[in-house]
């Protein structure tokens, strides 16, 4: 592992390096406590500390809405043209609980058929981490599903260790900016000064989820028919903002746009939500997931369920956005609580 260091004072430097070599995103201040991704000059304008932001990056590397193709149905064969736009970016700020979003988004967008739409935006970042020293707030749950440590998934990682930061370097495009600026190996001190943050963070990290975390598949599986989806489904108002803001959620939906010659058009994909009364319908209009309340359990044993049985891995991050977001107040720890304590009979 490569570790190199940054002084706090210096990080306008190391921002405005960047930004003279691609265009550079970070959390901004919104006000009202709320923060955004969005591009940024400077590090005066990046909140350093700050929760979750209200979209996760996910929104550069699957646009909420993109233009797949244009068609052309004149002449003996149709005719597909498709441009991606897919600049050089780099994303600063991203905390574990984004980066393990970021990481169950390669897999899905890995499979085959695979989108390349995805990857290649992927290959084109530059991810750069930044720790939380502490819980974020009590929506946060991070800690139950270990992606409060990063695992991953970035080019470089940073923790603040008092006046500096410490930088994990690890690929390597990151290695050849850190040496393009000339920034300092850490020393042995500053490396202790790295262990001590991990000590405290166990002390500070607290889920307030008593369950057992290689359990919650098992405790699922006794549950499906349990009278609390229907007490759930009875809040939710099927507005979808909990699936936009979840940093796993990627189902989107495909329209084809025809232009008044009825032979030329554009397919357009945008994000879809698996809590819309729709998303379920087939054809001859049968709907497979009718109430909400089935709506609900899906959404939640796609976090907790299906994507153990088929990547082992959990699709929440605990970053909490979903239940910060929910204007029914729908929390997904208290889902949990409940789950824990109904399978235990
Ligand atoms: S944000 Fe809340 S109300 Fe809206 S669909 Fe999700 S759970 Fe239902
Ligand atoms: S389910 Fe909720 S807490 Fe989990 S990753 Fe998605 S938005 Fe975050």
């Amino acid at each position: 592992m490569k570790y190199h260091v940054l002084e706090k004072e210096q990080l306008d430097c190391f921002i405005k390096s960047l930004a003279k070599k691609m265009k550079v995103a970070a959390p901004v201040s919104k006000g009202n406590g709320n923060y955004a991704f969005q591009e940024v000059k400077t590090a005066e304008e990046i909140a350093t500390e700050y929760i979750p932001t209200i979209l996760p990056p996910k929104k550069y590397f699957m646009p909420v809405k993109e233009k797949m193709l244009d068609f052309d149905l004149n002449g003996k064969e149709p005719k597909e043209t498709a441009e991606l736009d897919a600049c050089e970016m780099a994303i600063f700020g991203v905390h574990t609980c984004d980066l393990a979003g970021i990481q169950c988004l390669n897999i899905v967008f890995n499979e085959r058929p695979r989108d390349y739409n995805y990857l290649i935006r992927k290959e084109n970042l530059f991810i750069i981490g930044l720790e939380c020293n502490k819980y974020c707030d009590s929506f946060a749950s991070c800690a139950l599903v270990n992606s409060h440590l990063p695992n991953g998934g970035y080019d470089l990682f940073f923790t603040d260790i008092g006046n500096k930061y410490l930088i994990n370097v690890n690929t390597q495009k990151g290695e050849d900016f850190v040496e393009s600026i000339g920034l300092p190996k850490a020393s042995s001190q500053e490396m202790s000064a790295l262990e001590k943050v991990r000590e405290e963070k166990k002390k500070v990290f607290n889920h307030e989820v008593d369950v057992e975390p290689k359990k919650i598949p098992e405790m699922f599986e006794k549950v499906y028919n349990s009278k609390l989806w229907e007490k759930v489904g009875e809040k939710c108002v099927s507005c979808g903002n909990c699936t936009n803001v979840c940093p796993t959620c990627y189902c989107f939906d495909m329209d084809d746009f025809i232009n008044l010659d009825l032979k030329t058009g554009s397919r357009i994909r945008s994000w879809d939500s698996c809590q819309f009364e729709t998303f379920a319908t087939v054809a001859g209009g049968e709907n497979f997931r009718e109430e909400r309340s089935m709506r609900q359990r899906h959404r939640v044993y796609r976090k907790f369920k299906f994507p153990v049985d088929k990547f082992n891995r959990f699709f929440c991050t605990g970053c909490g956005r979903c239940s910060r977001t929910c204007m029914a107040g729908i929390n997904l720890k208290e889902i949990l609580k409940e789950v824990a304590e109904e399978s235990k009979f």
